[in-house]
């Protein structure tokens, strides 16, 4: 019988050392960890974890090039399909997508098939540090123009996949920065913004003009792009908070986390003590929520230097939507999860700050629609958690501005704009994809739908 291989594991920097700062957590792999891992990949004829990634990666083709050490051609083989490898290598939930689908997962460990894609793509970033230098922009042989509203990456994965079709593609962008939450949202010591800044000027290396700066619906409405552009695709995202819309959520110190983590990484939070950001960090830190965003929120605030950071979730961790592994470096970080807890009320000191938080302890009860067991108050159970700062972090929706400029743009009642299979919207010649279709998702999923849209706006165009 074959020797069963086990899974190789990064390395990670220890809990002590990186709460200290914003540095990557994880280590990668090692060249001899990358090769025994990709050697674990049985080459299936059909293999099932292409069809788990929306980008339909070659899996086993780029890994049979890591097993052979030819990490050059491995890189290359992912970017056929994926120009964001370094991004999505660290921050696709792989274990729910291609790793789930692996047939090792079976009667064991998956391929760690995140782990080879982001080792490959440090491994070409190693070898040159300006990507673009390396590509031949792709020959706009097409007269016809297209117009990308939004960087992140829906939009950006849109634009690199009509680009190398020949088309000339300009990506409007709200912000002074490209990348959309890779960059202003995921802090990082998850995602370098190095990193994120690579891979667009790779997208831009394939012939796609970035226009920065360019609020679309004030500077341009849709209507007015589509006199010079023949398809214009929406991947303007998902950045409207959510509130609980309880008493005292506007008191000073409670934040949406959209504008505690947008002020961290944008104003510069996290390069402290250069960047003097005024974001006040207290004491006691409570996050509200159960997803990614509530345990970047809550790392980031023991990074600044918060001495108590509570996760306050109204179900069990099992529940719990944020990534495992995220979760668990959370736990090693030293942050503390309140769970079957609600908070119902927030109470201002003398001076109108956050003083604390009225909870309700809650216990699981049958499952709603989404599947999980629905959290129900327990009677009398009334308590206070102590807090100087509170970070809302339950969910954003769909960015308003487009569809609200936009009269003919069909949208959901929740805001999310409306798009048939190929994502196209109700305004001939308009695509949409990512998070203002989707609500708050996943980076994968934004892309993959960012692909879709190319591949019928090239359609259309041709025919
Ligand atoms: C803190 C945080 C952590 C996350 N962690 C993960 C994770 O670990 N894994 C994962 O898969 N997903 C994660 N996500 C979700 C993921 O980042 C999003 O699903 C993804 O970025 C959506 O991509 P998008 O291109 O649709 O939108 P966005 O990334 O939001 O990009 C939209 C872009 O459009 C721009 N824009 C908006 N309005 C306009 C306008 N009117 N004109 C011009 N430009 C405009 C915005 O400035 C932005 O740059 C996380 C999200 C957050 C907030």
């Amino acid at each position: 019988m074959a020797e069963k291989k086990i899974r190789q594991h990064m390395q990670n920097r220890s809990a002590q050392e990186r709460i200290k700062d914003f540095k990557e957590v994880p280590l990668g792999f090692t060249p001899e960890q990358a090769i025994a891992e990709a050697k674990r990949c049985i080459q299936c004829k059909k293999p099932l974890c292409v069809s788990g990634c929306p980008v339909e990666i070659d899996i086993p083709g780029f890994i049979k090039f890591v097993a052979q050490g030819d990490f050059e051609s491995a890189v290359q083989k992912i970017k056929e399909t994926n120009a964001l490898p370094a991004v999505c290598g660290r921050v696709c939930p792989q274990e729910d997508q291609c790793e789930k689908q692996c047939i090792l997962g079976i009667k064991g460990e998956a391929v760690a098939i995140g782990n080879l894609e982001r080792f490959v793509a440090d491994y070409e970033r190693s070898k040159i540090k300006d990507q673009s230098s390396k590509q031949t922009p792709s020959s706009k042989s097409k007269d016809q123009k297209i117009a990308v509203i939004g960087s992140g990456p829906a939009g950006l994965t849109c634009a690199g996949d009509l680009a190398r079709k020949g088309y000339q593609v300009t990506v409007f962008e709200s912000l002074h920065v490209t990348g959309g939450v890779l960059t202003y949202g995921i802090p990082e010591f998850r995602l370098p913004k190095a990193i994120v800044n690579l891979e667009v000027e790779y997208i831009k290396s394939l012939g796609v003009e970035v226009k920065v700066d360019m609020l679309i619906g004030n500077v341009y409405t849709i209507k007015e792009l589509l006199k010079d552009y023949q398809a214009v695709f929406i991947g303007s995202g998902a950045g409207l908070p959510k509130f609980m819309k309880v008493p005292g959520e506007n008191l000073d110190g409670v934040y949406s986390a959209n504008e505690y983590l947008f002020r961290i990484n944008m104003m510069k939070a996290w390069n402290f003590p250069a960047n003097l950001t005024p974001i006040k960090i207290g004491k006691r830190v409570a996050v509200v929520g159960g997803g990614n965003v509530a345990m970047d929120a809550a790392r980031v605030s023991l990074r600044l230097g918060a001495e108590e950071v509570y996760i306050i979730y109204r179900r069990t961790e099992k529940e719990m939507p944020a990534r495992l592994e995220e979760v668990h470096r959370a736990h090693e970080e030293g942050i503390i999860f309140k769970t079957l807890i609600l908070p119902v009320k927030y109470h201002a000191n003398a001076d109108g700050w956050v003083e604390f938080a009225e909870c309700l302890q809650m216990e699981l009860g049958e499952p709603d629609s989404s599947g999980r067991c629905r959290p129900v108050p327990v009677a009398g159970s009334e308590f206070r958690v102590s807090v100087d700062t509170v970070v809302v972090a339950i969910g954003n929706s769909p960015n308003p501005l487009v569809p609200q400029r936009t009269p003919d743009l069909k949208v959901e009642k929740w805001g999310g704009v409306i798009v048939n299979e190929q994502g196209l919207a109700s305004i001939p010649g308009v695509y949409a994809g990512g998070d203002i279709v989707r609500g708050a998702a996943t980076v994968i999923s934004a892309m993959g739908d960012g692909k879709v849209a190319a591949k019928a706006i090239d359609q259309q165009l041709s025919a």
